[in-house]
């Protein structure tokens, strides 16, 4: 196993739509590890695999404190989401230092392969259900600070640009995409 750097926004990969994983191998049992290991040292709860710089449908979770086992899932598709919503604070391994409330639905239910190939399907409310939603979105090229308000967002990216972004990051992140994503 391997540790792998994290991307940072403002890099290309991150809002890229990750491409169908087509055959479970040794390769993609390697990548999986690899990103256990790097999500276990930067202390996060779900990492995907655009994060790692690798743009295929992959991503793991670890949500211990909801009783789940951590478990990795491939090419994940979010096929049920309850009515209910709820706030919670997010941040982003990826956007490291940034927090905010963000609004999604309390419950949702998930399809896609383990790293054996075999089909599940995960239910999930709370903070599982939030670190699925996070983590697909990643897939789709989808970041947390895209569910807050335009205005919202580019104060949280002007709080975080003190420590991380280029004025280049900034005008991309903050004026050049609409509010709407999702
Ligand atoms: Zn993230």
């Amino acid at each position: 196993m391997a540790l792998l750097p994290i991307e940072i926004l403002g890099s290309e990969v991150l809002r890229r739509r990750a491409a169908d994983v087509a055959e479970i191998d040794e390769d993609l049992r390697i990548l999986i590890g690899d990103m256990f290991e790097t999500m276990y040292d930067a202390e996060g709860i779900g990492l995907a695999a655009p994060q790692i710089g690798i743009s295929r449908r992959v991503i793991v979770v670890d949500v211990r404190e909801e009783g789940a086992e951590p478990f990795a899932l491939i090419n994940p598709r979010l096929v049920e989401t309850g009515q209910e919503r709820e706030k919670g604070e997010e941040g982003c391994l990826s956007i490291p230092g940034l927090a905010a409330p963000v609004d999604r639905p309390l419950r949702v239910a998930v399809e896609g392969m383990n790293a054996d190939g075999h089909p599940v399907r995960i239910e999930g409310e709370g903070l599982l259900a939030r670190c699925l939603q996070h983590e697909i979105d990643h897939l789709d090229g989808v970041l947390f600070i895209d569910h807050v308000s335009p205005l919202k967002r580019r104060m949280l990216l002007q709080k975080w640009k003190r420590s991380f972004a280029t004025d280049a990051v900034l005008k991309a992140e903050g004026e050049g995409r609409s509010g709407a994503r999702g």
